[in-house]
């Protein structure tokens, strides 16, 4: 059995390939694919007919009250509630392969469902009291209740921990009060999962969250947003004017907010994922189609080498992005703890190939692509959210490395104490230790394990497998050199940090791919995966070429020219010279 408290990813910082936590590649027991098989084809049934009215509710900026009601009869809100609740009790994959089936159709119907089931009502679920699950879920698993998550407020966004929504205490309950921005179904939602300050109103106070429903005395929203992308999605202000909730409405524990939010988000990204993914396999669809019915030059675009280049690249990210994704729910359906750093990379990862597929399709389909009578740009439109919401990626790349290096500085430190006398500082000082006496001394304290290679993977992949134990050498390398060069003061060099990141979220996502191409050589034998190998081919190729050129730019880089070019900039507020 693994150990369920291991991080793939915070392992490898440290060298070691916990290959038990991603081999096998998860796939779902066969009771369960029957299930996810049917309300797929199910979704396809109540989402096609609707195609033209799709793009008429993003002009209009609304999903129509019949719509939704159609959404509710089906069963869309009771996706993840458990079926003693009224719910279908999808676990993490199968919920993360429904929205990828209704994002294929419209990505507002999919952000809705998502913000509901994924983050809106997600709080219930993971901290709910039995009573508190027993009086909310079933309305909110018919859609009686649609449900909203409230974190944002306009001088708090990346930085959540800055509201200034005040929980203040009310005898057995509280007062809330304070202004929510940009919640995603804000205007149809009657449960809103509401994060205020609860320890004081000072700056980095203490934060708790709250059921608070729509009929409260106090709860008003603001007008529909008009907005870029997602427009048939609601996005509205929402407003608490001394709103009275019971101790009943308390959401965790008090005082452990920030905790809670954090969760909700982590556990909730394989659903912003499984849409992402939805999209790029609809621009599959649409760029195909496309190549092979227009014409130039006397023969189909899809002969010409530069189409098929796009439309070649767009499909290995789509096999990666769903790779990562997928694996991320199936740690979570398996009971892993810790998948905060893999969920966040999964987020990044996804978000951004979607957003180069895009691009790439819009241009397959050249002038086409343009008009709104066609599909590209509202795709284009709807998924360049992905990069800002449920945390921006930048803010996500920082987490990503700074998690991990945490790991490595707490690892340094407790190994200088094991070897008390040998270090003055325990991280810089840790420096002086060359890789062999690391080695030493690692096995000296037993802190480490040598994991620094796959073991159970098949033959066919043994080239990337190589490839993968020596970038993870390197990795566990760099983390401590980054680490020794900049002790504590990484926190403020983004630069190095998101480097690390972009290494780490390549090295992730090929792991993935290659657990994933592995299950497929086990399932199918070597010859009928041959497609799915040369796709991990050429992820891995690529996956490479940027891993090695961000490794030598950790010492090899323009940062601080670039750092001044931009100080010069922000000082002068304008772009500084000109040709006449
Ligand atoms: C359509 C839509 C729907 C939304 N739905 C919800 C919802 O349902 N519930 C909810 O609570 N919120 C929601 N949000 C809010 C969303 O989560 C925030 O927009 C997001 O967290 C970013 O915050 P911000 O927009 O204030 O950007 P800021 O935090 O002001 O960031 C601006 C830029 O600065 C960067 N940045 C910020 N801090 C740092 C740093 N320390 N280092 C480096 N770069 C940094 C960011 O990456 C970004 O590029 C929604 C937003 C939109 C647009």
């Amino acid at each position: 059995m693994a150990d369920k408290s291991i991080s793939f990813m915070r392992s490898l910082c440290l060298g070691d390939i916990e290959e038990d936590v991603i081999v096998p590649y998860p796939s779902l027991p066969d009771p369960e694919r029957e299930t996810l098989r049917s309300v797929c084809t199910s979704v396809d049934e109540l989402l096609t007919p609707n195609a033209e009215a799709f793009r008429e509710w993003d002009v209009a900026g609304e999903l129509p009250d019949e719509f939704l009601g159609q959404l509710r009869d089906f069963g869309m809100f009771g996706l993840v509630i458990p079926e003693e609740h009224g719910g279908m009790g999808l676990r993490a994959a199968a919920y993360s392969r429904t929205l990828q089936q209704v994002a294929r159709h419209d990505a507002s119907v999919a952000v809705t469902i998502g913000a509901h089931s994924s983050i809106g009502m997600r709080g219930l679920l993971l901290y709910g009291t039995e009573a508190q699950k027993a009086r909310w879920l079933p309305k909110l698993a018919s859609g009686e209740m649609i449900a909203a998550f409230c974190l944002t407020e306009p001088g708090a966004g990346s930085d959540a921990a800055a509201i200034k929504t005040t929980a203040t205490k009310d005898g057995d309950g509280w007062l809330l009060s304070g202004s929510k921005l940009w919640i995603t179904n804000g205007g149809i939602a009657d449960f809103f999962t509401v994060f205020a300050k609860s320890g004081g109103t000072d700056d980095r106070g203490k934060l708790s969250g709250f059921i608070v429903t729509r009929d409260m005395p106090g709860v008003s929203v603001g007008p529909h947003e008009d907005k870029m992308g997602i427009r048939a999605s609601s996005t509205t202000a929402v407003y608490l004017d001394n709103v009275r909730v019971g101790p009943e409405h308390l959401l965790g524990p008090e005082h452990g907010g920030f905790k809670v939010a954090m969760h909700i988000l982590n556990s909730g990204r394989t659903g912003l994922g499984g849409g992402i993914v939805g999209m790029m396999k609809r621009l599959v669809e649409l760029t195909t189609a496309q190549a092979t019915s227009r014409h130039q030059f006397g023969r189909p675009i899809a002969d010409y080498g530069l189409i098929k280049q796009k439309i070649g690249q767009i499909v290995v990210e789509c096999y990666a992005a769903e790779s990562v994704v997928n694996m991320v729910a199936g740690l979570i359906d398996q009971g892993y703890e810790e998948y905060a750093i893999e969920a966040a990379i999964s987020k990044v990862f996804a978000s951004e190939a979607l957003w180069r597929a895009v691009d790439e399709a819009l241009q397959v389909a050249g002038g086409n692509g343009f008009m709104r009578e066609y599909p590209y740009e509202r795709i284009l439109r709807d998924c360049r959210i992905n990069r800002i919401f449920e945390g921006t990626n930048e803010v996500l790349r920082l987490f990503i490395s700074l998690s991990a290096m945490n790991d490595v500085g707490t690892q340094l430190k407790e190994l200088a104490a094991g070897l008390r006398g040998v270090f003055d500082h325990p991280i810089k000082g840790f420096g002086v230790m060359s890789a062999y006496a690391l080695r030493r001394a690692s096995l000296a304290t037993g802190l480490r394990r040598a994991k620094g290679a796959f073991t159970r993977l098949e033959p066919a992949v043994a080239a990337e497998a190589a490839l993968f134990a020596t970038c993870t050498r390197d990795l566990a390398a760099a983390a401590d050199r980054i680490l020794r060069k900049h002790g504590k003061e990484i926190i403020g060099k983004q630069f190095a940090s998101s480097r690390l990141a972009d290494i780490m979220i390549d090295m992730f996502v090929l792991a993935c791919v290659l657990a994933r191409v592995n299950a497929a050589i086990v399932r199918l034998g070597p010859a009928n995966a041959a497609r799915e190998r040369e796709i991990l081919a050429v992820f891995a190729g690529q996956a490479r070429r940027r891993i090695q050129a961000n490794f030598e730019r950790i010492d090899d880089n323009d940062d601080e020219l670039i750092k001044g070019l931009a100080d010069h900039a922000i000082e002068q507020r304008k772009f500084s010279w000109d040709n006449i």
